[in-house]
């Protein structure tokens, strides 16, 4: 390492920390539109070298202003990881050595490194079985990965034919499923109308009789049903399919089975909660994020399965290696090629903190969820969405002398005065037609201290939003 480079990471650490401190008081969320920040980063293509103080200075003035704060105990709004505090470490040597995982000779380490983890997250969340698989960007592009593996074992004649003159292809998900697989049913190929959004039980599980007679349903009209997407932890509330039944179903009718668990699996590590699973065993596919709920720093996805279906073959002259053995070249069941050292961060997350502590981060992060149920719930017009199986909750303010519009417009309000203010993070969704706000807990930093801090934020707004 050069001198020039130790010194600056020294001053950009020294940077960080006063920025940091300068910042503590601020709002988590920034408010600015796109114009202000388009006039603050501008637009001119850098054509002389600046030294990296000039540089540093710009970060500090042009970038660091307008950094949403993740990884503050006060941001609790879509699932996004906090990170954690090893991980930027890791992110430092991979940028450092820039290794690229394309094939396995060009960095053996780094695709030997990422079998290792994806074994050590399946032990993790105890499905020793699933110990093979690949990395990616994150779960929408697990969730297509997963689907181009159902169609590799269950249309092998896609990969030469495409789908012209095939007979068409249905999937079934539940209506809570996240968008990401209807987004993958259009990137494939498959077309959005022959996603079947199953109705869900008032726990937010997929009706199980629903599903069969949707599949009966399409057999008989001469459709193939290719996958089920089933859910251990949905966006909106965190509810988990019934997996053993979905699963059974799949058996039956010969489909694929695909468990979502990019935010929920986690949960698995934990005794308590392990049995709320039961039935993931019975997939083909499954999908954890390390970067939500391990707290991996972005971006780390992670596909698993036993055995991976056969591979698409590509290898252009230019890729060509003798001596495979048993290498596993990942290249050629994902969509990237060029690929960098994701386990990196993984494997230092797992060695950093270990398993155990680990799971206690997630345990903490159920506890706390449970407690701003509680404290919320003290609150004569908090009307708690029951079903909060992991670490979201969903609830809103309800006065039963007020109409449903002017109910929904206090909540609807207090959601827009929540972002604008910026001192807290909570986001919204809709269950059963109506607002309601929806706090997600992933974050090993946050105390009950903080969870008060936020009950009385939102009290407050509601009492503002409701004068
Ligand atoms: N699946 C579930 C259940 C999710 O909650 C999310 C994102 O929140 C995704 C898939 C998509 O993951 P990503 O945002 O990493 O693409």
């Amino acid at each position: 390492m050069s001198e020039d480079l130790k010194k600056a990471i020294e001053k950009t650490v020294d940077k960080i920390l006063a920025i940091e401190s300068a910042h503590k008081d601020l709002p988590i969320l920034k408010t600015n539109n796109p114009s202000e920040l388009r006039e603050v980063i501008g637009a001119e293509l850098p054509q002389d070298a600046v030294s990296f103080d000039a540089l540093l200075h710009d970060f500090e003035t042009q970038i660091a202003p307008f950094l949403n704060r993740n990884t503050s105990p006060k941001y609790a709004a879509y699932i996004t990881g906090s990170g954690n505090g090893i991980g930027p470490v890791a992110e430092f040597i991979k940028g450092y050595y820039n290794q690229n995982a394309l094939k396995w000779n060009n960095s053996p380490i780094a695709n030997e490194l990422e079998q290792l983890v994806i074994k050590w997250i399946a032990d993790f969340i105890q499905l020793p079985a699933y110990n093979k698989g690949f990395l990616t960007s994150g779960g929408s592009m697990s969730n297509l990965m997963a689907l181009h593996l159902a169609l590799a074992k269950h249309c092998p004649e896609r990969e030469q034919k495409g789908f012209y003159n095939q007979q068409p292809l249905t999937v079934y998900c539940s209506n809570q499923t996240h968008s990401s697989i209807e987004r993958a049913m259009v990137f494939l190929g498959l077309g959005r109308d022959y996603l079947r959004k199953i109705e869900v039980n008032d726990r937010y599980q997929m009706d199980v009789p629903q599903l069969k007679s949707a599949i009966k349903k399409d057999i008989a009209a001469g459709l193939k049903p290719l996958a089920i997407i089933a859910n251990a932890g949905t966006t909106n509330t965190g509810s988990i399919d019934d997996l053993e039944a979905v699963g059974e179903i799949a058996r039956q009718f010969n489909i694929w089975y695909h468990v979502d668990g990019a935010y929920g699996l986690p949960a698995r590590a934990l005794e308590n909660h392990f049995e709320k699973f039961n039935g993931v065993e019975l997939a083909d596919s499954i999908i954890i994020n390390p970067h939500k709920w391990m707290y991996v720093p972005f971006e780390a996805s992670c596909v698993l399965v036993k055995e991976i279906p056969k591979a698409i073959h590509f290898e252009p002259d230019y890729l060509y290696t003798e001596n495979k053995g048993s290498r596993i070249e990942s290249s050629e069941h994902t969509i990237e090629l060029s690929k960098e050292f994701k386990a990196l961060k993984i494997w230092f997350t797992l060695k950093y903190y270990g398993a155990k502590q680990l799971g206690q981060f997630v345990e903490n992060d159920i506890t706390l969820i449970a407690h701003l149920g509680e404290q919320l719930g003290k609150h004569k017009h908090i009307e708690i969405e029951k079903e909060h199986a992991l670490s979201i909750i969903c609830f809103r303010w309800f006065d039963p002398s007020a109409s449903d519009d002017v109910n929904e417009s206090i909540n609807i309000n207090a959601l827009r005065t929540i972002e604008k203010e910026g001192e807290i993070f909570i986001t919204g969704t809709k269950l059963k037609g109506k607002t309601y706000l929806r706090a997600y807990f992933g974050n090993p930093n946050r105390t009950k201290e903080d969870v008060d801090y936020m009950v009385s934020k939102i009290m407050g707004t509601f009492q503002r939003t409701i004068h």
